[in-house]
C-alpha cells in the first residue's frame, strides 16, 4: 500500500513537472523597474546594487550587468559606453568613480557589486563589453575572472559577450563548467558548439524570424538557450512555450509569474 502511494506520487509529481515550463527568468540591467518608470529615471538606476537586491528579492534565476574596464584597470559596471560624460574605457578609475547614478548611488565597481552578490543568491548574468581596443578587452575579461575568483562566486557567475574573441577567451581562461553564452546572433549553433561555450543568447526576432531552425538544433546539440530581452508577454508566452532555458527582461516580475 505504502509503496503503491509513493509510486503514485511520483506519476503525479513528474506529470506536474512536464506540464511546467522550464524556463527561468534574468532580469536585464538588474531588477531597476518600477512600473510606469523608464529607465535611468529618478529613483530607478540599471547595473545598480540596488538593482541586483531587487532581483535577488524576487527569487528569480539570474541578474545581468554590463562591465568596462577603466583605464588603469579598475571593472565598473555599466551598460553606456559614454554614461553621464564619463567613457569608463577611456578614463582613469579616479574619474569613473565620480558619476553617480540616478538612484544616488555611485556607479559600482565590479568588486563592490561581487560583495552584493556574495550576500545574495541570485546568479550574477556578467555581459563583458565590446572595448574599442581589442587589448583592453582581454585585459577586462582577466581582471573579471580574476575578481570573481577571489570574491569565491565562480560558480555563480554566468558570462556573456557580443564579442566572439571575448567568448573564446573565457571558454580557454574561465574554470570548467563556467556558463558562457554568445549574443551578436550571427553564429551558427553548430559554430557556438564548436567553440565550447554554454549556449547562445540571442536578440528575440533572431531566433523567431530569421532562424527560427536555430531552436531545435541548439536543443539537439546540447546548447543551452537565452534569449533577449522581452518584455511584451506574448512573446514570453512563445519562447516559454518553446522551453527555452532563460528569458531576460526588463519585466522579471511578469516574466517570472508567466513561466509558473
Ligand atoms: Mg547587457
Amino acid at each position: 500500500m505504502k509503496s503503491r502511494f509513493l509510486f503514485l506520487s511520483l506519476a503525479m509529481l513528474l506529470l506536474a513537472s512536464v506540464g511546467y515550463a522550464d524556463t527561468k527568468v534574468v532580469a536585464h540591467r538588474g531588477y531597476w523597474k518600477a512600473p510606469g518608470v523608464k529607465a535611468n529615471a529618478p529613483g530607478s538606476a540599471q547595473n545598480s546594487l540596488a538593482a541586483y537586491k531587487k532581483a535577488d528579492a524576487l527569487n528569480i534565476y539570474g541578474s545581468e550587468i554590463d562591465v568596462w574596464i577603466s583605464t588603469d584597470g579598475v571593472v565598473y559596471v555599466n551598460h553606456d559606453r559614454v554614461f553621464k560624460g564619463c567613457e569608463i574605457q577611456k578614463s582613469p578609475s579616479k574619474e569613473c568613480k565620480k558619476v553617480i547614478l540616478d538612484n544616488g548611488e555611485k556607479m559600482p565597481t565590479l568588486k563592490s557589486y561581487l560583495k552584493t552578490v556574495k550576500k545574495g543568491k541570485c546568479q550574477l548574468v556578467c555581459e563583458i563589453k565590446t572595448h574599442k581596443d581589442p587589448e583592453r578587452l582581454k585585459a577586462c575579461v582577466r581582471e573579471v575572472l580574476r575578481l570573481v575568483k577571489k570574491a569565491g562566486l565562480e560558480k555563480r557567475t554566468d558570462y556573456i559577450a557580443f564579442s566572439w574573441d571575448a567568448c573564446l577567451q573565457l571558454a580557454k581562461e574561465a574554470p570548467a563548467g563556467t556558463e558562457i553564452y554568445y549574443l551578436n546572433g550571427d553564429k551558427t549553433p553548430q559554430e557556438v558548439k564548436a567553440a565550447g561555450l554554454t549556449g547562445v543568447d540571442y536578440e528575440q526576432k533572431v531566433m523567431m524570424q530569421k532562424h527560427p531552425e536555430w531552436l531545435q538544433q541548439c536543443k539537439d546539440l546540447g546548447l543551452k538557450i537565452n534569449i533577449w530581452t522581452i518584455d511584451d508577454p506574448e512573446i514570453m508566452q512563445y519562447y516559454i512555450d518553446k522551453k527555452v532555458d532563460f528569458i531576460t527582461t526588463n519585466e522579471p516580475e511578469l516574466c517570472k509569474s508567466l513561466c509558473k
